[in-house]
């Protein structure tokens, strides 16, 4: 069997058949790496995920692998050292995706922390992420700050500070963790949804659950259940009648997305804006991303979209620090929203609340976990984990958490220099091709060294157009590598098109369309069905303009 929705019958008669050790509810990065985790210390282990693998707030977030400087702030020292110290391991697992990058923060005369607290500041951080001596941050002059980046306003900025933080791609990061649980022997599968939990004297012993592609329902046993939904864990926990006092405080974040030559800054960059927050915008390829807002959200938590007031708060932060843009709304080109599931806390306003992860255990023994962050996924799993087996396994030998050791792509490139080396040979590979270096960096940013299945597919067959060849075989890979159920698995959450080439995505969506069409074999109305959800989903990242 692999990785693929051409198996989705048989894992399905899996699913239905064992008595798994473990099942986790939700295919986001917390559920990923809880199941990468206990597969690979040899628990029988089970995923189901509702939507897609990422679909939640695992495809929406900035996409940084991170220490978070501002819960220094809130003085969080314990936060800011975990998450510091897992960029660097994250970065070692797959450093194709997890990727170094050098944050500008400018520092100005009436706003911010100041320039002597900021220096202190960025070397408490260095030092609780254990950052090596040639990446600790280093204190910018104002003609220094200004080399760095041109755009910024001249007359206010009074200095800045570098320092080393690493970008990734949230999706593909879920799905390589994924990918790598199936290959350590979980079973998992996309379009199921938990309705219903299974009980034996009065403790959680599976789940009912209903296959989205076809209505059919049936039951999955399991010794131990968790609750790795983001922002649906409370909704779980209600049908488990678990849901008590402490309870989800979902916040909304936007981020838009710009053309780089409309707002081309030369790295990425952190900055304040008027009412005291702080906003990234991070140059990716063809295109400047800048977010994110942080507002309380009560509303559909399965359609989340940025607003007109969310737009013309990121583009107003991005005019006041860069005055010679002059971006209006008509710049944005995509956008996309997702909500943070943090833990509530009484009094608190949406940007104070804290990012820890914290986990429930209810009287039936369902396991629920929240909060949290991307850059922390693999801590959060190594305690759940670890009390799954203390909860119900101790009398096996099983081993401790190896994660830290367990790359995320078989054949992984070692480290920078590796994915240097390796994009240079990609890069010749495509030149017969008629395909740019700019196409082999966001390949190999993508898919690391599975980029020469891609391409030797693309070579087997060529057409007139390059651009739809690469495309077409991207496709074919990921058919067959990724399960890949729905037309916007493809063109949002496994190769970010949605967000990073709309116009790309635009021009080669019928011809992608009918491929899948023929390997899925969907007739007519499928097709027109897929279609119109792709129109749809545009339409959503475009609904701030109303
Ligand atoms: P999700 O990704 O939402 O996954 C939960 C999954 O459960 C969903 O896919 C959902 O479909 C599924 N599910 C729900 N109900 C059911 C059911 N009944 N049956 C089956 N499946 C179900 N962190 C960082 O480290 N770096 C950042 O740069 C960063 N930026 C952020 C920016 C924003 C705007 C936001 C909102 C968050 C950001 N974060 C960041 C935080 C990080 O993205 C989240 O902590 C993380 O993605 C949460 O992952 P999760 O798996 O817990 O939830």
């Amino acid at each position: 069997m692999t990785f693929s929705v051409f198996y989705r019958q048989e894992m399905l008669a899996k699913l239905k058949a064992q008595q798994y050790d473990l099942l986790i509810i939700g295919g986001g990065i917390t559920g990923a790496g809880i199941a990468l985790d206990a597969a690979s210390r040899g628990l029988k282990t089970a995923l189901i995920e509702k939507n897609d693998f990422a679909f939640g707030t695992s495809s929406r977030s900035t996409k940084l692998i991170h220490g978070g400087l501002r819960y220094l702030k809130q003085l969080e020292f314990a936060l800011v050292k975990e998450v510091g110290s897992e960029r660097a391991i994250v970065h070692q697992l797959a450093p194709h995706l997890v990727v170094p990058e050098k944050m500008l923060l400018p520092l100005y005369e009436k706003r911010g922390l100041g320039y002597w607290l900021t220096s202190i500041g960025l070397k408490i951080y260095d030092w609780l992420a254990g950052v090596k001596a040639e990446d600790q941050r280093r204190m910018l002059t104002k003609p220094q700050t200004l080399q760095y980046e041109p755009l910024l306003k001249t007359d206010d900025v009074k200095g800045g500070a570098i320092y080393a933080e690493y970008r990734t791609d949230d999706a593909r990061l879920t799905i390589e963790i994924a990918k790598m649980a199936f290959a350590k022997g979980a079973d998992l599968i996309n379009y199921v949804s938990v309705v219903d939990f299974i009980y034996t004297d009065e403790q959680v012993t599976g789940v009912k659950v209903t296959d989205e592609t076809t209505g059919d329902e049936f039951n999955i046993n399991a010794t131990t259940v968790v609750n790795a939904a983001g922002p649906w864990v409370d909704e779980l926990r209600l049908i488990n009648k678990s849901k008590t006092t402490k309870h989800l405080h979902l916040t909304k974040g936007v981020h838009i997305v710009i053309p780089y030559h409309r707002l081309p800054v030369r790295q990425a960059i952190y900055f304040d804006v008027p009412d005291g927050r702080m906003i990234f915008a991070i140059p990716r390829g063809r295109i400047t991303y800048v977010g994110t807002t942080d507002t309380d959200y009560s509303g559909d938590r399965n359609v989340v979209f940025a607003t007109n007031e969310d737009a013309r708060y990121l583009i107003e932060g991005i005019n006041g620090t860069f005055p010679s843009v002059h971006l209006t709304l008509a710049d944005i080109e995509s956008s996309w929203a997702g909500l943070r599931p943090l833990i509530h806390e009484e009094g608190k306003s949406a940007s104070e609340l804290s990012r820890k992860d914290e986990i429930f255990e209810s009287p039936t023994g369902l396991i629920s976990i929240a909060g949290g962050k991307l850059t922390g996924y693999r801590k959060m799993a190594e305690r759940v984990v670890d009390l799954v087996i203390r909860k119900k396994f101790e009398d096996r030998d099983l081993p401790p958490c190896t994660t830290h050791l367990l790359a995320l792509t078989p054949n992984r490139l070692n480290d920078v220099a590796a994915v240097a080396e390796y994009k240079k040979q990609v890069v010749a590979r495509i030149a017969t091709l008629g395909l740019k270096g700019e196409d082999a960096a966001s390949l190999i940013h993508l898919y690391g060294r599975q980029t020469d299945q891609i391409i030797d597919r693309m070579m087997a067959n060529r057409t007139a157009d390059p651009d739809l060849d690469l495309l077409l075989a991207e496709l074919w890979y990921l058919l067959h590598h990724e399960m890949i159920v729905k037309a916007n698995d493809f063109f949002v959450r496994r190769t970010g098109l949605l967000y990073f080439d709309l116009p790309r995505l635009v021009k080669l969506l019928d011809p992608a369309l009918q491929s899948m069409a023929h390997y899925l074999n969907w007739d007519i109305d499928r097709l027109r069905e897929e279609r119109s959800a792709m129109e749809e989903i545009i339409q959503q990242t475009l609904l701030f303009k109303n």
